[in-house]
Parts: C-alpha cells; sequence; structure tokens
C-alpha cells in the first residue's frame, strides 16, 4: 500500500496503464544499413496515421469539429514530401539516423515557420512540434499521449498537467494516481469535475507498478494498493457499492435551498471548466456558476479561440444557466496552466510569475477579443465577471478601462451588450485580501480563490507533496484574511464568494458561514455533499 494524497473522492480498482513521456534521448550516430532506416521511419509514419486517425475521429465524437480538424492538420503533415521527403532524404543522403533525421527536419522547419511574421504559421510550427514528438517516440517504442484502448484502466502517471485530465475518456478510465501534486493543483480539480477518483503525492508510484498490474484507488483516504489480494478486491467492491449508494442518497438534498438558522439564502454554485459542465452544476442542484474557468477554453488546441467561439461558449452557459448568476472569470494562464500558441518566459516561480491578468494586461489584443465576447453574451443571462490575481485597484482599473474600450467599439458596430454585469475581482493574494475595505469600494464582488491564497499565505507550494503539510486551509492567518475580506466587502455593502476548494471543505463550511460567506462555489460533484454540512 501506498500512501499519498486524497485528490478526488471515490475507489476504483483496475489495471494499470503507465503514462510515462521519457526523453527520447538523441544521438548523433550514423547507420550503416540506410534502407533499415527507411523502413523504420515508414514503419512509425504509419503508425502516427494510425494514432491520428483515432484521436481524430474520438475528438469528434466526444468533443466537435472545431476540435478534431487539429488532428486532420497533423495528418496533412504527415503527407507533405517537405516533411517526410526531407527526412528520407537526411537518412539516405548523411546516414543519420531516423530519430535525429525527424529531429533535425523538423527543427529546422519549426525555425522557419517561427520568424514568418504570420500568426496562422507561426502556428503550423507547433503542429510539427507536435507530430515530430509523436514520430519520435513512436520511432523509440515509446507511447505517446493517453490513448487508452482497455475498459477499466487506472492511469499511473509522474504528473498529469490539466489538459492532460481533459482528455481522460471517463468510459475507460476509472482512476488516476501520480507521483506529485497537491489536492489544488488543477489536475485534481478536474478529476473532482470528471468524478474520477484520484490519489496524488504519491511519491514513485510510476516505479513501482507494471502495466496491466492490478490497483485499487482509494480517492478517500488517499492511497494505492498494488496487486490486492482477493479478499482486498472484494471489500474494496463493497465499499464502491456503499459509496454509490451514498450518492443516490445525497440526490435528496438536490431542491433544497440552503438557508441560515438566522434566515439568510446562501448560494452553493459549481465551478465550471467547460460550457458544458453548466449542465452537471443544474443536475447537482446548484444555484448558479461561481467560477467558469475560461482557460480551459484555450486548452488542447493550436491556437486561441476566436471571438465568436468565445461568445457561442458564454451563451451557452448563460441560457442554460436561465437567471441564475454566471460568474466568468477572465483568462488566468500562467502557473501551472500553459498554451501551447503562447510562449511565456522561462521562469524560476511561474506562479509568482507572468500569469493571469498581468498577462491579459500586458497582452490586450488577447484580452479583447475574450471581454468583447463576454459583452456580446451578457444579454443572454445574469452575467458577472472577474479578474483573477488582482495585487491592487489600479489592475483592476486598467482592466475595466479595457473594458470600457471593447464597449465604445460594439457601440460604433450597434452590437447590444447589457449593462446589469457585475464586474468583481479574485481574492487570492495576501495583499488584495489585507486590503479588501478599500478595494470593496471600486467594485462590485469578491470571490476569495483559497487554492492561491493559502499557498500565497504560508509560502506552501499548491502542486508540491512535499509541502502539503503546511498547506492548511484552516490557517489562522488564512482564517483572518478570509475573515478581512469578508467584512471589508460587507461594509460596502458588497456580496462575497469562495471559488477555491476550500468553500467544498465540509470541515470548512460552519466557520465560512459564521464568518458571512455569501456564495459557495465548488466541483459541481461536491455541490450536494456540501449541502449536507450547512
Ligand atoms: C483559486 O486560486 O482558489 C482559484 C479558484 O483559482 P485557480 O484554482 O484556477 O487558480
Ligand atoms: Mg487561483
Amino acid at each position: 500500500m501506498k500512501k499519498g494524497i486524497a485528490a478526488s473522492k471515490g475507489y476504483a480498482i483496475g489495471n494499470v496503464f503507465l503514462y510515462e513521456e521519457n526523453e527520447v534521448i538523441i544521438t548523433d550516430e550514423k547507420v550503416t544499413d540506410t534502407a533499415a532506416e527507411l523502413a523504420k521511419l515508414e514503419k512509425a509514419v504509419s503508425l502516427c496515421r494510425e494514432q491520428l486517425e483515432k484521436i481524430k475521429e474520438k475528438t469528434r465524437q466526444n468533443v466537435g469539429e472545431h476540435e478534431a480538424a487539429v488532428f486532420e492538420a497533423h495528418i496533412l503533415i504527415l503527407d507533405d514530401p517537405e516533411f517526410v521527403g526531407s527526412v528520407e532524404a537526411e537518412i539516405k543522403n548523411n546516414s543519420t539516423n531516423a530519430i535525429k533525421a525527424v529531429d533535425t527536419v523538423s527543427k529546422n522547419l519549426i525555425m522557419i515557420f517561427e520568424s514568418i511574421d504570420d500568426a496562422y504559421l507561426r502556428e503550423r510550427a507547433a503542429d510539427i512540434k507536435d507530430v515530430s514528438k509523436r514520430m519520435i517516440a513512436n520511432l523509440a517504442g515509446q507511447t505517446v499521449g493517453l490513448e487508452i484502448e482497455k475498459q477499466n484502466t487506472i492511469v499511473v502517471a509522474h504528473d498529469l498537467t490539466p489538459s492532460d485530465t481533459a482528455q481522460l475518456d471517463k468510459t475507460k478510465v476509472r482512476g488516476f494516481i501520480t507521483n506529485i501534486g497537491g489536492r489544488t493543483s488543477h489536475s485534481a480539480i478536474m478529476a473532482r469535475t470528471l468524478e474520477i477518483p484520484a490519489v496524488v503525492g504519491l511519491g514513485d508510484i510510476t516505479t513501482s507498478v507494471k502495466n496491466d498490474d492490478l490497483i485499487i484507488v482509494d480517492g478517500i483516504e488517499g492511497f494505492a494498493i498494488i496487486n490486492p489480494d482477493e479478499a482486498t478486491v472484494a471489500e474494496y467492491k463493497t465499499k464502491i457499492e456503499a459509496f454509490e449508494a451514498e450518492k443516490e442518497e445525497l440526490k435528496k438534498l438536490l431542491d433544497v435551498k440552503v438557508v441560515t438558522k438566522d434566515g439568510k439564502h446562501i448560494e452553493v454554485c459549481g465551478n465550471i471548466g467547460k460550457p458544458k459542465d453548466a449542465d452537471q452544476v443544474l443536475e447537482n442542484g446548484g444555484d448558479g456558476v461561481g467560477l467558469f474557468r475560461t482557460e480551459f477554453l484555450y486548452m488542447d488546441r493550436d491556437s486561441a479561440p476566436t471571438e465568436e467561439e468565445q461568445y457561442e461558449a458564454y451563451k451557452y452557459v448563460l441560457e442554460t444557466m436561465k437567471d441564475k448568476k454566471v460568474v466568468i472569470r477572465t483568462l488566468d494562464i500562467g502557473g501551472d496552466k500553459t498554451l501551447p500558441y503562447l510562449p511565456l518566459p522561462e521562469e524560476m516561480n511561474p506562479f509568482l510569475g507572468y500569469r493571469a491578468i498581468r498577462l491579459c494586461l500586458d497582452q490586450t489584443d488577447i484580452f479583447k477579443v475574450q471581454l468583447r465576447a463576454l459583452l456580446r453574451a451578457s444579454v443572454y443571462g445574469q452575467l458577472a465577471v472577474m479578474f483573477p490575481m488582482i495585487s491592487g485597484i489600479e489592475e483592476f482599473n486598467n482592466a475595466k478601462a479595457v473594458v470600457e474600450e471593447c464597449k465604445k467599439e460594439l457601440d460604433a458596430e450597434g452590437i447590444a451588450y447589457s449593462n446589469n454585469i457585475e464586474w468583481g475581482i479574485m481574492i487570492e493574494i495576501p495583499a488584495a485580501a489585507v486590503m479588501a475595505d478599500e478595494l470593496a469600494k471600486y467594485v462590485d464582488f469578491f470571490s476569495i480563490g483559497t487554492n492561491d491564497l493559502i499557498q500565497y499565505t504560508l509560502a506552501a507550494d499548491r502542486m508540491s507533496e512535499k509541502v502539503s503539510y503546511l498547506y492548511n486551509p484552516m490557517h489562522p492567518a488564512v482564517l483572518r484574511l478570509i475573515k478581512m475580506t469578508i467584512d471589508g466587502a460587507h461594509k460596502h455593502g458588497k456580496w462575497v464568494g469562495m471559488c477555491g476548494e476550500m468553500a467544498g471543505d465540509e470541515a470548512a463550511i460552519p466557520t465560512l458561514l459564521e464568518y458571512g460567506l455569501d456564495e459557495f462555489s465548488m466541483s459541481a460533484t461536491s455541490i450536494l455533499n456540501a449541502k449536507k454540512s450547512y
């Protein structure tokens, strides 16, 4: 048995799928048999084509046409004589080994594309990177990506990126476990949304198991049992049944409205990452959407979503939620969330660096596309917009100035938007919590992002299992900052929500209620369980 950090509730029994992205060592070694090397290359190319066709089809069915087109572009690269032809020539003419030949040719092409002053062509460089990575992995006999074929699979990885997690096929994956990570890393949050039991921070789990080993994931106690005996499997089968029965029982709370003893109505809302998740919020009895992490719209693609695509996404959520409030957060990229087409500087401390509102205020062309889409969609429901990682009033004012620019543009184009949008900020930097009574004069609402607030207050990386013992939501310093934020807002008649994971933490709810928190927002799948605690 291996102990880690419980990241997503539930139990799972299944077989290991080791997801390893080993660095392939590329050598300058020359080959003597170029014909054999060319044959290897041909085999790798056809394997790539087969894999990409499958992913394309799956993406078309599960996500949509637009997203599937990315993989069509990858297939076209395989057919491009500039690419494969040049790799063949490199092998034939210089006796280069196939891996090195793919690496050399793709690096040259990437350099050429990246130097062209055309956004579309620059993005093609990202496609070539992807395809060459796949080809090199196939040539080295390694697995690529999370292409899972078998039912009842438990994914075992060093770490999963948020976009890896988003790709997990729920019909096959029963659970996942990782070497590193904390409860509030985005892959853990994603696992809760998908309702996939998960344990993170298991240390060396990837070297303790091999493919197809039987494994139990205990996402409640936070451990994994490798090759359990029959009695343990039977015990866990019973636990799974009891867990499912409890979930059924909680459904009785679906229509229950939460009212405190002194008669105050408490909003219990859901956090979403994709438009479709809004359906899940309603199915779980949510009073609204308290956080739409819009950066997920920007992931798993090779260019940023257009204004039109974003407009459709926001409109869908607003229409789905009807008259219920929808809090949409502007792009929060950086930290543990990166985009293949948006180069970010290499930083020693990305969580303290160029992320979220800092990036948007610097790259207003990206920011404006989103703000215009939000304004246009605002006519379809009760929209509230909030800016992430606000450290002081200047950032809020600067963001609002960009909003005003967008409104002027829309006015000139004769495009409507609502005048009832609420504009708020996330309180996730201690400085903002301390200054809450000042900030509250200017904003319509606060939403406390405890995932970041805790890590910044206690200087304990939310991603690190090594310091997870310090990452304590109930630390008195954290509680004081939360209380200051709520008091600061109420002093000026503003409402305060919480959209960090602490909002769904049964142990914290009574204290937060006592402090007067107005809205709790959490993974949709935690809503019913939280309702039990009010
Ligand atoms: C938070 O920091 O609490 C939050 C909700 O934002 P994210 O987890 O996306 O950083
Ligand atoms: Mg945050």
